[in-house]
């Protein structure tokens, strides 16, 4: 059999279209046939069924209705596959003009890729949407990320070590680069990565990669590039071509970020600390949940990305920190200002979708809307010394007439879909208003005409409709049919099973005009709403202008509103080495304690600096050793984002990089234990942390043998002492390495405090001088619920070994010591027996509990 010039249509498209699945156009439906129908069918779970035959075999083929397409191709894009949308570029109608066995003209008309998302129901709202680009050359990585969705446009560069943490900082939804050697070797390796891979350059060169990028960037700026980073440019360029995405002439060359002014945070820190979800997912018991109360959307994003970026420049910190302050000292204001920001609509977005996916009334309005708050932002902030979200005249005066136009044109509250008109206030054309009154006498005649054919028919229940095929008709029931047949001027059009549809000379007449009327009226409001939509893109730099100034207004005003109501302090931020905290506090933990309605959450201070940098901190199991290092390096991430601080004072000499070792965490998927990934995590940091670094330590050495444990974590110390020289807050178990106290004055032992009453332990929470007691693992356990006799052969083991580090040095249990303590407990067990007073039972019973101490 013969393959149908449809399927030849198929197969020609989609053999430029392998790695995307191919929804094919036919009428109402997306239609997928072969390999793309099979893999669709199963990520989708529709059914599969298959159309004619080709080379001998059954054709698969599945299908989505157009309409309801956007749902199946966000399933499809949160499984990581791409959907390139072919359309019908013309009408059957239009083919058939051509020739008589013509099909329809299809096409890609665009690759929607997990990374160049744009329609609303594929996004978060809160989070941007990123197609990361990595290129090696000159043995060094650049990168270059974009939102499309918002306008955000970066790049860097890196070297390897830096750039896995770039891109865990980015956290990018798609991830490309070139096949070449180097790429392959480091970024396969990194099995978290899933990547893109383009076919490599052949001819790689800095004139070729200018020429290329000058139809869409400025050639002056090119210039001034260097050459990796055109390279970068051109690949994400040349992926977003390739996906026809062609709408970068709105942007700028992206904005090059110098990754030494903003804070390294490795992969692992960024999670152990629960900077943007805790470790169980949640967002609400993150650092961002406390922080962000942002009102906008773009506020939202900004704010994430603020956080997972601090800055090492003290400039910048106290710039953004006077912000907050004024926020702060003002609560009126800024409470009025949030009022309005709440109103703020997702500028950013609405834009990328005018640019990319064509006009529509309801972005216009969005933007409309944004201008407008804008304009009373400024108005509200005026006094402000250090906010000013002022634009310069003259794009706050394209602003403006673009306001006053749209202000004009628009309708407040367009319908949802442009195919009935209504979105073009009439009075904004003379010409519009003359077809909507037209429109509206022929809207008013067809009711006339209605009252006059019941009354002259007697028949009451005539109604006039309206259908695609039929236009307007009038309809009764069945029974009259006879009756109105008698008229000549009726003619019968359709009978259904219970209704007589007829249509008359006069009826054909108004509908001429009315549907004449309408539809010109439609086209001319689609052609303003394309020439507003015109007038929008020629400002759209001005547009991301005004988003950025709302989003970082946003940023400022929550931080000096959440600063007020949670009551932090400012911390005094400077280039020393000191990290002097008074009264700290974790804003998570104390927030979940206050919903919780438990005891308030105990404040603690801590003081680090150049002279004393190491913090030993011992104390049991749940004493708020693991809540003390964590807020602490909380209070060191606000600070350096221009944040008041959960603390009453605070002292912050600027941190370099942030690494943090805490808690278990198996990574079975890299086929790592437990204890390898602690000593992987431990080893980067020892490599890397320098005396501007902080790091925080947590029970290092736990995942091993007792003195392998100790032994590593004992020379870790000594060597972050020695050679690293980083703020450090390291807590244990060891106690024997408070020690280390005794020879080196740049260690501290601290303790959390636990207060022992009537045989209980009781938690205090406040971090103290000195060393601990002891570990009180056991009593731990018995607060569990452990057995009691368990807990008796612990504590009996625990004294052994007690007595036997003491007096030998030597703490290993041999197996004897287990056997000897059996005898004990047999030996203690007889000699409680009263012989005298003994039943047989009983005796029975203490003989079988003899027998089961083996
Ligand atoms: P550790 O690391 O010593 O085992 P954690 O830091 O995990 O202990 O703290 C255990 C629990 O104790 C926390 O979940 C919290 O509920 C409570 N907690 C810790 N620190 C404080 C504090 N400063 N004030 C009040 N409660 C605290």
């Amino acid at each position: 059999m013969q393959t149908t010039p449809v399927i030849q249509q198929y197969l020609n498209i989609k053999a430029s279209h392998q790695d995307s699945l191919l929804f094919f156009r036919m009428g109402d439906f997306y239609e997928l046939f072969f390999s793309d129908a099979e893999i669709a069918s199963d990520a989708l779970n529709i059914i599969l069924t298959k159309r004619g035959q080709h080379k001998g075999k059954d054709i698969p083929m599945c299908g989505v209705p157009f309409h309801s397409a956007e749902g199946y191709i966000k399933t499809l894009l949160d499984q990581n596959i791409k959907v390139a949308i072919c359309e019908q570029l013309e009408t059957p109608k239009e083919a058939k003009k051509r020739g008589y066995k013509e099909i329809v003209k299809r096409d890609v008309v665009r690759i929607i890729t997990p990374g160049t998302k744009l329609e609303e129901s594929f996004l978060v709202q809160k989070e941007n949407n990123i197609l990361m680009a990595l290129f090696f050359f000159d043995n060094v990585w650049t990168s270059c990320w974009i939102d499309i969705s918002t306008g955000l446009f970066k790049s860097a560069i890196t070297d390897e070590q830096g750039l896995l943490s770039l891109i865990d900082q980015i956290s990018p939804n798609e991830t490309i680069s070139y096949k070449n050697k180097k790429e392959l070797s480091i970024l396969r390796s990194n099995s978290l990565l899933e990547i893109t891979w383009l076919e490599s350059k052949k001819s790689f060169s800095r004139n070729i990669s200018i020429d290329y990028l000058s139809s869409f960037f400025d050639p002056d700026r090119l210039q001034k590039l260097n050459t990796s980073l055109l390279g970068s440019i051109s690949l994400i360029v040349e992926y977003l071509q390739k996906n026809k995405n062609l709408f970068l002439e709105h942007y700028d060359i992206p904005e090059q970020v110098e990754l030494s002014n903003i804070m390294t945070i490795d992969p692992s820190t960024r999670k152990n600390l629960e900077i943007n979800t805790s470790l169980d997912g949640e967002k609400n018991l993150s650092l961002l949940g406390v922080v962000d109360k942002t009102c906008t959307l773009l506020g939202s994003r900004l704010l994430k990305r603020r956080l997972n970026g601090p800055s090492t420049k003290q400039d910048q910190i106290l710039k953004w920190q006077s912000k907050t302050a004024e926020f702060y000292d003002n609560h009126q204001v800024t409470e009025g200002v949030r009022d309005l920001l709440n109103k703020f609509p997702d500028t950013e977005r609405s834009l990328s979708r005018l640019i990319r996916l064509g006009p529509n009334p309801r972005d216009l309005l969005s933007l409309k809307t944004g201008m407008r708050l804008f304009f009373m932002l400024k108005e509200k902030i005026t006094l402000f010394e250090h906010n000013s979200i002022g634009l310069g005249k003259l794009l706050e005066d394209n602003l403006k007439n673009m306001l006053k136009e749209l202000n004009l044109a628009l309708e407040e509250e367009p319908p949802l879909t442009m195919k009935e008109g209504g979105f073009i206030k009439q009075n904004f054309s003379d010409e519009l208003h003359k077809m909507k009154l037209i429109e509206r006498k022929a809207n008013s005649d067809l009711l006339e005409l209605q009252t006059k054919y019941s009354k002259k028919t007697g028949i009451k229940s005539l109604k006039l409709k309206y259908n695609n095929v039929l236009g307007y008709f009038f309809e009764t029931p069945i029974s009259y049919k006879n009756k109105l047949l008698e008229y000549n001027e009726f003619f019968h059009r359709q009978t259904t099973a219970n209704t007589i549809r007829i249509k008359s000379v006069a009826l054909d007449h108004i509908e001429k005009s009315a549907l004449c009327a309408r539809n010109s009226a439609l086209e001319l409001e689609k052609k303003i709403l394309g020439e507003l939509h015109q007038k929008v893109l020629e400002i759209s730099k001005d547009i991301i202008s005004l988003s950025r100034k709302i989003a970082s207004l946003d940023v400022c005003s929550t931080l000096g509103y959440i600063a007020k109501i949670n009551n932090w302090c400012c911390p005094l931020v400077d280039n020393s080495k000191d990290f002097i905290v008074k009264g700290g506090r974790h804003s998570v933990v104390e927030k979940t304690l206050f919903k919780k309605s438990l005891n308030a959450f105990v404040p603690n201070d801590c003081s680090l600096s150049a002279n004393e940098h190491l913090w030993l901190i011992t104390g049991p199991n749940m004493a708020g050793k693991s809540t003390f290092l964590r807020q602490n390096a909380h209070i060191i991430i606000l600070a350096q984002i221009g944040s008041y601080v959960p603390a009453n004072e605070a002292k912050i000499g600027i941190a370099n990089k942030l690494f943090s070792r805490i808690g278990a965490s198996d990574n079975i998927s890299k086929g790592q234990s437990t204890f390898m990934v602690e000593m992987l995590e431990t080893s980067n940091i020892i490599k890397n942390a320098d005396e501007r670094s902080f790091i925080i330590l947590d029970e290092i050495g736990r995942g091993t043998s007792t003195f392998d444990g100790l032994a590593i974590a004992w020379a870790i110390i000594e060597r972050v002492l020695r050679n690293n020289k980083s703020r450090t807050l390291f807590a244990t178990h060891y106690h024997e390495l408070t020690e280390i106290e005794k020879n080196n004055s740049k260690v501290k032992n601290v303790s959390c405090e636990i207060k022992e009453w009537n045989d209980e332990i009781i938690y205090s929470y406040k971090v103290i001088k000195g060393k601990s007691k002891g570990s009180l693992g056991i009593k731990v356990a018995e607060l569990a619920g452990f057995p009691n006799d368990v807990i008796v052969e612990a504590n009996a083991l625990l004294g052994k070994l007690q007595n036997k580090g003491a007096n030998q040095n030597n703490a290993v249990l041999k197996k004897e010591d287990f056997q000897m303590e059996r005898l004990f407990r047999v030996k203690d067990e007889i000699d409680n027996i009263d012989l005298d007073n003994i039943t047989p039972l009983e005796a029975l019973n203490i003989l079988h509990r003899l027998k089961s101490y083996n």
